[in-house]
């Protein structure tokens, strides 16, 4: 059995009403449970009229517990990443993020299929968090901040956040400013420094 196989965490219970964790609102982006560290899914906390709501851009809560009022796996899971003692999984596994950056992921196409391009392309992408390193090289996406060693494995045919805000970047001219071109050197050097100091985000769920 492969030693990157990547193990949710059972015990984080699903289907429970939505929870009040205090007045403050709360945006997180929590990486797969499941399956490894890209792409992320969106949460979001706030008060409405005493009343905590919570949301999540994964297909459970929007198509399951959206419309009876119940919490996804990973909004309960930012529950406990919020109580006094989190546990390691959720502390590994969840990012608190600012409501702008919130707000300027959640417009990206994160989690769609990855497409086919036209070129070859060396980006550092910037939107939130450690910079991404992500490429269409031997035309296939790749991202090596999110998708492991070949920048593939854990992007699961998925766009990462990156991918996602480089897509829409070439749509809409205020995501440009994310999206850096490199020069090839460059960007294996980049790439490389990421891995050996240990700052990619798939690095955190396989070591
Ligand atoms: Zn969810
Ligand atoms: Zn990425």
């Amino acid at each position: 059995m492969s030693r990157l196989l990547i193990r949710g965490d059972p015990t984080i219970p699903r289907g429970l009403p939505m929870a009040f964790i205090g007045p403050d609102e709360l945006y997180c982006e929590v990486h797969y449970f499941k399956y490894g560290a890209a792409p992320v899914y969106l949460v979001r906390y706030m008060v409405e009229n005493t009343a905590p709501r919570w949301s999540c851009t994964c297909p459970d809560f929007i198509y399951r517990r959206a419309a009876s009022g119940k919490m996804c796996k990973h909004c309960q899971g930012c529950v406990i990443f919020k109580t006094l003692m989190p546990t390691v999984f959720v502390q590994n596994h969840i990012n608190q993020i600012t409501q702008d950056n919130y707000n300027k992921m959640r417009v990206t196409p994160i989690g769609e299929p990855l497409s086919v391009f036209g070129q070859q392309v060396y980006i550092r992408v910037e939107i939130c968090g450690e910079p991404g390193y992500i490429g269409y090289i031997a035309n296939v996406w790749r991202c090596y901040t999110c998708g492991g060693s070949r920048g593939i494995r854990f992007l699961k045919g998925k766009q990462c956040k990156h991918i996602a805000c480089y897509s829409y970047s070439l749509i809409h001219n205020d995501y440009e400013q994310y999206c850096h071109n490199m020069e090839q050197t460059r960007f294996v050097t980049a790439c490389n420094r990421q891995r050996r100091s240990g700052r990619t985000h798939w690095q955190r769920f396989t070591l």
